[in-house]
């Protein structure tokens, strides 16, 4: 059978007219920024995950730094994360002064393993080393085993951080994913291959209202307007007062708009998103390939499918794919291997099961868009690729 050649990116955002009439009706507005549209979007990202307090953000990246400098995190601080993920998840540790080491994964889950953090803590815990926060990542929108990592960390009052950037709409234990009862902040991201998008964009959940304040002050320059906050006994009514060194990470009321549009089908597009992983298992079932696991197909948020080829065919496969226009991606070459992080002294071989699964890591086509022809014509180029 021969096929015309498509264009299929690994993930792509769905922008509907609605949302752009959404945006349009800011830019017409008084105020587009730090009018009553991000505010809006707060609530509405609150009520969607359950979680207490949110604070919008002007990048995921953004929400990992504040959320780490609202942990305390500084230099001589330890942050704990894992390879398989975006810089990201380490580098906010590094904005705030502070050294990090990684967690290996799961290499079913592709997730944080159980195994390997509760042998990690028990080491540091011997040696006086232990972290003061864990960066935790819901690779591919499957959420991290929440309650085993709470059970193991909490003794040591270390502060765990999701990074739920893959996975805003899945559901962990019945709740959704930034629910933020399993942790001390939730961190998403609103990047245009995320769940829903803000084009950039971000937000930090969290159920603590003094964690809550601090989000709010690192996310703005440190500077609070609120007179009962303030240590002046006789605030001027122009004064504002700065308590703490931030930094200008809001989201503005533009991006916002578009964000609290895109939530009101968060649903609709992990549903597709879903339905799409489904249509993979069944299709993909034959091919020599190892899949995702399978078990989380209704709670995971589906950023991301993930096929390993083994054998050392990882390369021709991937290449047979772009010369198809499937646009592959690979996620991730593991952050300790980057060169930044060999400069910082670790080293190849000190996590195996990310540079193991790293080897041999595609991602697929999944965005809520794609067609059922879509997916077949990957399938099939799947399969040229591996006869
Ligand atoms: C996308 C992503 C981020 C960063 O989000 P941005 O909004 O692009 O800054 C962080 N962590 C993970 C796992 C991501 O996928």
């Amino acid at each position: 059978m021969s096929y015309v050649k498509r264009h299929l990116p690994y993930g792509k955002h769905s922008v509907e007219s609605d949302d752009i009439s959404s945006v349009i009706d800011v830019l017409e507005n008084q105020f587009l920024t730090q009018g009553s549209v991000t505010p809006k979007f707060e609530r509405a990202l609150c009520e969607y995950t359950g979680a207490g307090f949110a604070v919008a953000v002007n990048s995921g990246t953004s929400g990992l730094h504040i959320a780490c400098l609202a942990a305390g995190i500084k230099s001589g601080s330890l942050v704990w994360t894992v390879p398989n993920s975006f810089v990201a998840s380490a580098n906010c540790a590094l904005y705030c002064g502070a050294d990090v080491d990684f967690v290996d994964i799961d290499p079913s889950t592709r997730n944080i393993s159980i195994e390997a953090l509760s042998r990690k803590l028990q080491l540091a815990s011997e040696n006086d080393a232990l972290p003061d926060a864990l960066v935790v990542v819901h690779f591919s929108g499957m959420s991290s085993p929440m309650r085993e990592i709470r059970a193991l960390t909490q003794p040591y009052g270390i502060t765990v951080i999701e990074d739920a950037a893959h996975a805003l709409g899945g559901t962990y234990d019945g709740k959704p994913i930034g629910c933020g009862i399993f942790s001390d902040f939730v961190v998403t991201s609103f990047h245009p291959v995320k769940s829903i998008t803000t084009a950039e964009g971000g937000a930090v959940l969290t159920n603590d209202k003094t964690r809550y304040e601090q989000l709010r002050l690192f996310s703005s320059h440190g500077i609070t307007k609120d007179r009962s906050k303030m240590l002046s006994t006789d605030p001027e009514p122009w004064l504002y007062e700065q308590h703490l060194l931030g930094l200008n990470y809001r989201l503005s009321d533009v991006h916002a708009a578009l964000g609290l549009s895109q939530l009101t089908k968060l649903d609709k597009f992990v549903e597709k998103r879903r339905q799409i992983a489904a249509e993979y298992f069944a299709q993909l079932a034959h091919l020599p390939l190892i899949l995702p696991v399978r078990e989380a197909l209704d709670e995971s948020a589906w950023h991301i499918f993930v096929v390993e080829v083994e054998n050392g065919k990882r390369r021709s496969v991937f290449q047979h794919l772009v010369d198809k226009g499937v646009g592959g991606n690979v996620h991730y070459i593991p952050i300790h291997l980057q060169p930044f992080y060999q400069r910082l002294g670790f080293r190849a071989g000190s996590y195996p099961h990310s540079e193991k699964y790293y080897e041999n890591a595609i991602t697929i086509p999944l965005f809520p868009d794609m067609t059922a022809d879509d997916i077949t014509y990957v399938v099939t180029m799947l399969e040229e690729a591996l006869s």
